[in-house]
């Protein structure tokens, strides 16, 4: 399979629209050909190596079938590049900029974009954090004011304002982040969703925030007070690692997007979630690691409903 560390040498392993096809194949197939419509592994390929065929349900299919790609116009070529220009700039891409670098209208830039939130989305977790390391958990505010610091989150309503969506993260430190856009801050929803990711028995830290109270009979729970300056009462003790994670997004969402609807924001929230958690790996991987997970499709008159 095609190897590459950067946009040049991509465009050099994948020369034309044959050989995108061929190495989108080999990345979705990489565990032995399926069939789309039934599951059925018993595949046939025409000559052309683009259609196939499936023995079972008899169905022609290509390979763009049952993925973020299907009835998309595009040539794969200018996905790959899309997808290695989101993989590769820490803070993403813009639509306008997507749009001139690839050449195509910003208007097909932004849902191609979504499309590739979606594929980045993370559809199972591989198992609770916390098996080697003390997690993080914290919410954040998106939207609005950029003044919401831990002080005045505390006093704020539950919805954190006008405007302001809530973003709720844990992070292992030393290993993954997970994130996710939260309907409030209510104890039952932060508890709720802390206990079905973190694992029985961890470390936990959190600031004071009266939504953690109770997580102590579960998890060894340690709190920072931010309010009274206490930002590192022990070298361990910290929430650093997801405020890092936390400031990342902002500067994302801010900073490349300007703007974003609350209705697009998980995506957003997906995207840099994503990013997060492969900032390690290289290019390449990080590119094929996004074509593995395009399963699903998102219709633009869903993006736009
Ligand atoms: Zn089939």
């Amino acid at each position: 399979m095609a190897e590459f560390r950067t946009l040049l040498e991509l465009f050099d392993a994948i020369p034309d629209e044959d050989a995108a096809i061929a190495h989108f194949t080999s990345v979705r197939w990489r565990g032995g050909a399926f069939c789309p419509h039934c599951g059925g592994l018993k595949v046939y390929t025409f000559a052309d190596k683009k259609t196939h065929k499936c023995a079972a349900c008899g169905s022609r299919f290509s390979i763009k079938v049952g993925t973020i790609f299907e009835d998309s116009k595009v040539p794969l070529r200018k996905w790959l590049a899309a997808i290695w220009l989101l993989t590769t700039h820490k803070k993403g891409v813009a639509s306008t900029t997507l749009a001139r670098d690839i050449g195509v209208t910003q208007k097909t830039a932004w849902f191609m974009l979504h499309r590739l939130r979606a594929a980045a989305e993370t559809k199972s977790f591989n198992g609770p954090l916390g098996g080697s390391g003390p997690v993080e958990a914290d919410e954040t505010f998106v939207g609005g004011k950029e003044k919401n610091k831990h002080a005045s989150k505390r006093t704020g309503g539950t919805q954190g304002g006008k405007g302001k969506a809530v973003v709720f993260g844990m992070v292992e430190r030393g290993g993954e982040l997970r994130a996710m856009v939260v309907p409030d801050r209510k104890a039952s929803t932060v508890q709720g969703i802390v206990t079905s990711h973190v694992a029985p028995g961890a470390t936990l830290m959190t600031d004071e925030f009266t939504g953690f109270r109770g997580l102590g009979a579960r998890y060894t729970h340690h709190t920072v007070n931010h309010a009274k300056g206490e930002y590192v009462r022990h070298y361990t003790l910290h929430t650093n690692t997801i405020e890092g994670a936390w400031s990342l997004l902002k500067r994302q969402i801010v900073g490349i997007h300007h703007f974003v609807s609350a209705k697009h924001l998980s995506r957003y929230v997906d995207e840099a979630t994503w990013r997060y958690n492969r900032r390690a790996a290289v290019e390449g991987t990080r590119v094929d690691a996004l074509i593995a997970g395009a399963d699903g499709r998102l219709t633009y008159k869903a993006l736009i409903a």
